[in-house]
Order: C-alpha cells, then sequence, then structure tokens
C-alpha cells in the first residue's frame, strides 16, 4: 500500500496509518519528503497548469509510489478535515483546489497509457468527510472492498474508529511535547516562535526548512496545530474575555474572524490569537505558498492579531518550488537579531496583562 505524503496527509497521516493496520493491510509505503529531484525525475510532464506548488508536487510524490514495491495506491480526497477547533467554528473543509488535485494529477498519468494498469498497481482515492465520521465507514469500504478481499462494512468501521484514536494518540503526544517546551521556556525565561501556516509545510520541501533554521540559533519551534490545549492554560490566556462576553468559549474566533469554513484557517486564526496572549511566544512566524487562495484574506487579519499584542510577525510568502535557501538564510538571521533584541520586554508586556502565571506552567 502506497500512500504520497502529501498535502493533508501531513494532517492525517496517523488516521491512516492506524485504519490500515487494523485492517491488516501488510505494509504501509509513504512516498519521501518533496524534492527537487522527486518532482524533476516522477512529476514532470504530468501536471495540468497550476501555479500552487504544492499541488504540483503531488505528481512526484504519486509517480515515485509507481516505482515501489507497491500494489495499491491510496490517494484520498478530503473534502473536510478533522480539527481540535470544536464549538464556535462553523466548518472543517479543506481547500477544494486541495481535494480536486487528485483527480487532476491522476489525469497526468493516464494521458499517454494507463501507467497504474501497466505497473500492476490499483489506485484507490475515496471521497474523505472527516467532519461527518459518520460517513466514512461507507465511503471508505466502498472505494477498498475490491481490492480488499472480503472486506466487510463492519472491519471498516472498526477501522475508521482504529484511524481516530492513532490520530487523538499521535496528536495528544505532541501537544505533551509542546508544553514541555513551554514549561522550558518560562523556566528558563526563554522566548519561543510559533509557526503559523498549512501543515504541509512542515514537509521541507514545501516550507523550505525554515522552521529548523530557527531551531539552529536555539529558538525552540512550535506549530500552531500542535498547541497545548489544557484547560487550566486556555483559561489563564482567554477566561477573562469569556467573562466580558468577548467571546464565548477558548476556542470561540468570532471576534476576529467572520468567515468561518476552512479547519486550517480557523486553527491559523487561533494560533495567532494564542500567540497573541502567551508571553513565552515572542515571535510568529507566518509561511505561505504562492499564490494560494486560502491564504490570502487571512494576511492581515493574522499580522494585525499578532503585532497588536507587541509579539513580533514575520511573513515568508509566496513560497514556491524555486530554492531561497540564500535569501532565507540573511531573513533568519536579521529575524533572530530583532528576537534577541525585544523578546525579553515583549514577554514582561504581556505578562503583566495576564492574571499570576499558574502553577502548573512553573514545575
Ligand atoms: S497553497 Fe493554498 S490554494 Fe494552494 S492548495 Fe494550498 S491551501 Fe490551496
Amino acid at each position: 500500500m502506497g500512500i504520497p505524503k502529501f498535502l493533508n496527509i501531513w494532517g492525517t497521516h496517523q488516521f491512516w496509518v492506524g485504519f490500515f493496520q487494523s485492517l491488516g493491510v501488510g505494509r504501509i509505503v509513504f512516498s519521501s519528503d518533496t524534492s527537487e529531484e522527486q518532482y524533476r525525475e516522477y512529476g514532470k510532464g504530468r501536471i495540468t497548469m497550476d501555479s500552487c506548488f504544492p499541488v504540483k508536487a503531488l505528481a512526484g510524490h504519486m509517480g515515485e509510489l509507481l516505482h515501489k514495491d507497491i500494489n495499491l495506491l491510496f490517494v484520498p480526497m478530503i473534502y473536510s478535515l478533522p480539527s481540535f477547533l470544536k464549538g464556535h467554528v462553523v466548518d472543517t473543509l479543506s481547500c477544494t483546489r486541495v481535494m480536486m488535485s487528485v483527480e487532476n494529477i491522476k489525469a497526468g498519468f493516464l494521458r499517454e497509457k494507463n501507467e497504474f494498469e501497466e505497473r500492476g498497481i490499483a489506485f484507490v482515492s475515496p471521497f474523505v468527510p472527516f467532519a461527518e465520521p459518520e460517513l466514512l465507514p461507507k465511503y471508505l469500504w466502498e472505494s477498498l472492498k475490491e481490492h480488499i478481499p472480503g472486506l466487510t462494512l463492519e472491519e471498516t468501521a472498526k477501522a475508521v474508529k482504529e484511524g481516530f484514536r492513532a490520530l487523538e494518540d499521535f496528536e495528544r503526544k505532541m501537544r505533551e511535547k509542546s508544553l514541555e517546551i513551554i514549561r522550558w521556556c518560562v523556566k528558563n525565561n526563554r522566548p519561543a516562535i510559533l509557526v503559523l501556516a498549512r501543515p504541509y509545510h512542515m514537509d521541507p520541501g514545501i516550507g523550505h526548512d525554515i522552521d529548523g533554521e530557527f531551531q539552529q540559533y536555539g529558538f525552540p519551534v512550535l506549530w500552531y496545530n500542535y498547541l497545548p490545549l489544557d484547560d487550566w492554560l486556555l483559561e489563564w490566556l482567554f477566561g477573562e474575555e469569556i467573562r466580558a462576553g468577548i467571546i464565548r468559549s477558548y476556542f470561540d474566533i468570532s471576534d476576529v474572524w467572520t468567515s468561518s469554513y476552512s479547519s486550517n484557517t480557523n486553527e491559523i486564526i487561533w494560533g495567532a490569537k494564542f500567540s497573541a496572549r502567551f508571553p513565552w511566544i515572542t515571535g510568529v512566524i507566518r509561511l505561505s505558498s504562492y499564490e494560494c487562495g486560502m491564504d490570502q484574506p487571512t494576511f492581515t487579519p493574522v499580522q494585525k492579531i499578532v503585532e497588536s499584542s507587541g509579539t513580533l510577525f514575520f511573513k515568508f510568502g509566496e513560497l514556491d518550488e524555486t530554492k531561497p535557501a540564500g535569501s532565507v538564510k540573511i531573513r533568519v538571521e536579521t529575524i533572530v537579531y530583532y528576537l534577541e533584541k525585544y523578546s525579553q520586554d515583549i514577554i514582561k508586556k504581556k505578562l503583566s496583562r495576564l492574571g499570576a502565571v499558574p502553577s502548573q506552567l512553573l514545575v
């Protein structure tokens, strides 16, 4: 079983591992991180016109897997995403271009000849609405039953549960790790950086490893989608605003964002709110890909939310396939200068707006 490690797989991979392990599918092979070589060797000539590099890169991932020892290529069309934002956000839709990219790229492998058939590899691309988990067993069973002999709907339903359990376990561990990092920052009075991006910017070939550059300077880097969500912490940061009637819950973003329909966008906005309140996050790094239609409307609100709190904001927009290694290094050096110069003042200022630091942070 091959799964291309692309786009929304970055936020849902543990679901798929848990799901297929429960079904007893032998070996899961993920494609490598995105790279120029992967794209050139396996993807070029198979893409339709698309300015969005994260979408184009899928061709390289699928092409690479066609050269591996697999007999099933599984590329889900993810319509909606699971999200930690519960309650006062409207929906969890994924970018439509991301969802439809599977069909577009698939066409590139059928244009001259059926490359899947030629290599004896079945291609499966089910419609996946994570926001309606009750529909998942049916959709997944219908697309997989002819490729996994004897597969029943009940087994698929059980596997879906296992998938969610694996995803929740993974996210819990990641949030625990983030809390550990945050506690280290508090104990040592050291600043951290928060990245606001799409989960697929964690792929070094899409996000150009910009987050890694900061770690080399000794700055812990947190990602918004794995921030700790413990009640005592969110109460410290948001409790007052709930009591003042500004927001209705810790996860309410309606005070700053009225177009709540996309999962990643909502989470990015919430991450900006978290960073504006949490004292030891003194810098926010925004990553976005070239011509990202989903990100465009969020640029100004996110920057305003972050900067209005005194937190430093830096944007690396228009990331595409060209490797900007040299210019990234220079920008990172400049940003590090600002972080080192202003972080202690920012921490103090932000602390003065909050109540006493919760004891759970001081352990
Ligand atoms: S870069 Fe933006 S528009 Fe392009 S696929 Fe990603 S989310 Fe969608």
